[in-house]
């Protein structure tokens, strides 16, 4: 399966013509364009040639053009210029303003050099962000009033998340009217020929610009400066590029980038604004298929044709991304995921969507290179993404589903958000279930997936008082109207519900902790040694699984490892010597601990003959006392990245499973091993 990459806001392939031009440029024309023989005059001859077409294409007029390493140098030397100039005029007794106003939006790049400068040159100005309206586009308004008190303006072309464009031309409207004297830096990075410049005819005084964000390589970037603008060289030495920017210059990646600017200038080689238009079309059309209830971040008609900024209702970004890595579409999620928690993305917070799609966006990107073959494939593959998610039935919004994945298992679930685990328990043989420690995040998701199998609901516990004051467990109740209340929660006086192998309620002190048969044992936030002793031996044996309700990732104890710990190491196996490793091993078993819907949106993956198990990670508690009792037959398990595998491997070893492995940096290192794993199609 060939990988779709879509992920080009943050980084693009290198053009075949740009590599060409690189090598060419390293193994002939490697000569230093300072040096004043032949070969040094080559290699100036070249720069200079690159340099023409690019104060050609950007319209640059008498400003200044330098190569630079990319747009974080840029973005620096544009800042120090104008806070240089500014701590100069003031000296001097001139009035300068007193803010450092940037949009809300802009790449973290400008706000942490703005500080990191204005700190260092001792100006202390007051750093602003200006305020964007729900289109994620400057709000005028405010720029209005404060333009006046600026002394710097950062604003951006477009926008690296959401695609968003800028209209510069009303700022620079308002700059005009308002007779402004704000140097004025507009990031181009995601401008670069997807919008036309033409830079010396505007009031624009700094233009920085990346080359990896547009087919060349990483490390060669360019600044655009005003004619007349201040300047103060960020690095000093040699004198390269005029003065302006010491050091030797990146030949290779020159080369490179005039070979995706000569392709810009044949206008052969990049789509056409309509033809991208007309594939995001397709993207989009294929994306509401799959994902029912999906929101568009930013009206299409004001952004970037190439960006798509998209969040699904009930489906966190890293479900999305992890099911789309599965299928081999490579997006990004458009908050930070720390462990526990999906932080929002700040571009949304600033245009003040609602926090569930701010915490929960995709953003897919293209580029003008992008073929149709490639988005007729992503099309697809995103359908059966879809799929998937139906299937699994976790997709609230999805009215229709498919045949269940997962349908009528007997099994124990840990669904996790913000730290904390609900359990779900079902059990096949009564097509019911009992839900323990819901939590109000997951109403939604918990009552598709009851509803979407067709359980009833024998249980709502709690192992503690619900800190809600049971506003989840009214919510569900709600949420699932043909719930028959009569049944709910019909405990008898010994607290047994007939349900399963027999679900039992006791009481330990604060804690109402729930066993089911004596192979489970939901035990709240109560430690596990402390359950372990707790428990009188009729009720638990030593293999036990104990789940608890904090989401700490340890996923579940037994009543022996909790009483006699285990510290193992971690076992890694390097996906490289992965294939001879499992010839040595033949009676491993390999464990795919990804979702059960990216187990179903990835085409069959072969692991050279070796038995592979579909376990989910959310399930491993219901699968845990099986494979501990064959503590020394090896257990391979594998995820995405490796995050997944490693918590599984570890929970397996500290119960004192002796050969529990994981694949190192998971299905991403495997299928670039120098010896990939078979893939069977
Ligand atoms: N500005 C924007 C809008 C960007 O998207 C990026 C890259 O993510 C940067 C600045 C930083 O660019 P570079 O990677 O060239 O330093």
């Amino acid at each position: 399966m060939k990988d779709i990459y879509l992920d080009c806001n943050a980084t693009t392939s290198v053009l075949p013509a740009a590599v060409a031009a690189a090598s060419a440029a390293m193994a002939h024309g490697y000569g230093n364009p300072s040096s004043t023989h032949g070969t040094g005059l080559q290699a100036k001859a070249m720069m200079d040639g690159v340099r023409l077409l690019a104060r050609r294409l950007l319209g640059s007029g008498e400003g200044r053009l330098m190569f630079n390493s990319g747009a974080t140098e840029g973005i620096q030397t544009a800042v120090l210029s104008a806070l240089c100039a500014l701590r100069e005029r003031r000296d001097a007794g001139q009035r300068i303003g007193s803010l450092l106003l940037y949009g809300a939006t802009e790449h973290k790049a400008v706000p942490e050099s703005l500080a990191h400068w204005n700190r260092l040159l001792g100006l202390n100005l007051t750093l602003r962000a200006l305020p964007v309206d729900t289109d994620g586009r400057h709000d005028l308004a405010v720029l209005a009033e404060l333009i006046g008190d600026a002394a710097m303006l950062c604003t951006m072309a477009a926008n690296n998340e959401t695609g968003v464009i800028s209209d510069l031309s009303a700022i620079a409207r308002l700059l005009e009217e308002r007779g402004a004297h704000a140097y004025w830096m507009v990031d181009c990075v995601q401008a670069l020929g997807k919008l036309q410049l033409n830079l010396a005819a505007t009031r624009i005084d700094y233009a920085p610009f990346s080359g990896h964000k547009l087919y060349a390589p990483k490390g060669i970037g360019m600044l655009y400066v005003r004619d007349g603008a201040p300047f103060t060289p960020l690095m000093m030495g040699g004198g390269q590029e005029t003065g302006w920017r010491s050091g030797t210059e990146n030949m290779a990646g020159i080369a490179a980038l005039g070979a995706v600017l000569a392709a810009l200038d044949d206008g052969r080689t990049f789509r056409s604004p309509a033809e991208l238009a007309q594939w995001r079309a397709r993207l989009a059309a294929s994306l509401e298929a799959a994902l029912p209830g999906i929101v568009f971040n930013v009206p299409f008609a004001l952004s970037l044709p190439t960006t798509l900024n998209f969040s699904v209702p009930g489906v966190s970004s890293k479900e999305l991304l992890d099911l789309f890595d599965a299928a081999g579409v490579r997006v990004s999620s458009g908050s930070a995921c720390s462990a526990a928690k999906a932080l929002p993305s700040y571009v949304l917070e600033a245009m003040q969507v609602p926090a569930w799609r701010a915490s929960s966006a995709i953003r897919l990107s293209f580029g003008p290179l992008t073929d149709e073959a490639t988005i007729l494939a992503a099309c697809a593959r995103i359908e059966r993404c879809g799929e998937a998610l139906r299937a699994s039935c976790l997709l609230p919004s999805a009215l229709a589903p498919l045949a269940p994945l997962s349908a009528m298992r007997d099994g124990v679930t840990a669904l996790g958000v913000d730290g904390r685990t609900t359990w779900l328990l079902t059990d096949a043989a009564s097509a019911s279930c009992v839900i323990i420690d819901p939590q109000a995040a997951l109403v939604p998701r918990l009552a598709a997936f009851v509803r979407c199998q067709g359980y009833a609901v024998r249980a709502i516990g709690h192992t503690a008082p619900a800190p809600d004051q049971g506003a989840a467990r009214l919510a569900l109740r709600e949420a699932l109207d043909a719930l028959d209340i009569e049944q709910l929660d019909a405990f008898d006086a010994q607290g047994r519900l007939a349900f399963g192998a027999g679900l039992r309620r006791i009481d330990c002190g604060d804690t109402q902790v729930y066993l089911l048969g004596n192979s489970f044992a939901f035990t709240g936030a109560l430690d596990a040694h402390v359950v372990a002793a707790l428990l009188s031996p009729d009720l638990v044996t030593p293999d036990t699984v104990l789940c608890g309700s904090r989401d700490d990732g340890g996923i579940c104890a037994t009543v022996r490892a909790a009483l006699a710990p285990q510290v193992t190491p971690a076992l890694q196996l390097e996906a490289g010597g992965l294939a001879a490793w499992l010839r040595a091993h033949p009676d491993a078993i390999v464990v795919d601990v990804r979702e059960a819907y990216e187990q179903a949106a990835c085409t069959g993956l072969g692991f050279d003959g070796a038995t592979v198990q579909r376990v989910p990670l959310s399930r491993l508690a219901g699968e845990v006392a099986g494979w501990l009792r064959e503590p020394q037959r090896a257990l391979v398990f594998f995820c995405r990245s490796g995050n997944r595998s490693a918590r599984a491997a570890a929970c397996l070893r500290r119960l004192g499973h002796g050969a529990a492995w994981q694949l190192n940096g998971g299905m991403a290192m495997a299928a670039s091993a120098p010896r990939p794993l078979s893939m069977a199609a």
